[in-house]
């Protein structure tokens, strides 16, 4: 069953959260004060409507509270994000999701409610810093503070050998957990596997010996 989301704030980062979910086959429901906005937002939305998420009676007349998930896109007006998130919380929402611009923006989002708050513009630069400084990184996941799950382009010197020669475990203290050839994917791959030009390793390991790893030439 499609799950139920509103989206307030309809800027870039609003209307692309919705836009993802409704294309997805999920209910969004968009609010946003600007009429434009509003307007604008109507073919990536379910619904669309021009309400203040600041005004508790506006939020309870769409009834927000029956929402699985409330997304808080506003970025720019700090009040506006930070009392709208209080009154969804109040109101009941389960999950609030909320968008902070910088370090004490977040923390009062958390002090308020938010379930969990996201912080777009710091979270990019890092991930286009990280790509810079190890372009064969496709894509990577920070499980902890030392510790990541990395896609990385195999270098051509490590191609046509197996895993078990290529020994990264003992060479590199990283392990594979699954192995991109083409548009196939093996899951734990075997020890006998041969890795092939092109392909991309899933790695998790800590994160100074990713670096090395991916550095190889
Ligand atoms: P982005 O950087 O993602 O484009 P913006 O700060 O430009 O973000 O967009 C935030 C959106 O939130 C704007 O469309 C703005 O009209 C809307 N917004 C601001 N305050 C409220 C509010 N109180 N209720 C509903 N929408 C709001």
């Amino acid at each position: 069953m499609a799950k139920q989301f509103a989206v307030i704030g309809l800027g870039r980062f609003g209307l692309s959260i919705a836009n993802k979910l409704y294309d997805s086959g999920q209910e969004v429901l968009g609010v946003d004060v600007n009429e434009e906005r509003v307007e604008e937002s109507t073919s990536f939305v379910t619904h669309s409507i021009i309400a203040d998420a600041t005004d508790e009676e506006a939020l309870k007349s769409v009834g927000i509270r029956n929402f699985d998930t409330v997304i808080v896109a506003i970025g720019n007006d700090i009040q506006s994000s930070i009392l709208s998130v209080l009154l969804l919380k109040e109101s009941g929402v389960k999950k609030v999701i909320a968008k902070a611009i910088n370090k004490l923006h977040g923390q009062v989002l958390k002090k308020v409610g938010a379930d969990w708050v996201v912080f777009p513009e710091r979270d990019m630069g890092i991930r286009v810093a990280h790509q810079l400084l190890s372009p064969n990184v496709l894509n990577f996941i920070e499980l902890s503070k030392d510790y990541s799950v990395e896609e990385v382009r195999i270098p051509d010197s490590m191609t046509e050998k197996s895993l078990r020669k290529l020994d990264l475990r003992a060479k590199f203290n990283i392990s594979v957990i699954a192995i991109r050839h083409k548009d196939e994917i093996s899951i734990s791959p075997s020890p006998d596997k041969i890795i092939e030009q092109g392909d991309i390793l899933v790695v998790i390991g800590e994160n100074e010996d990713l670096v090395k790893f991916a550095n190889i030439k």
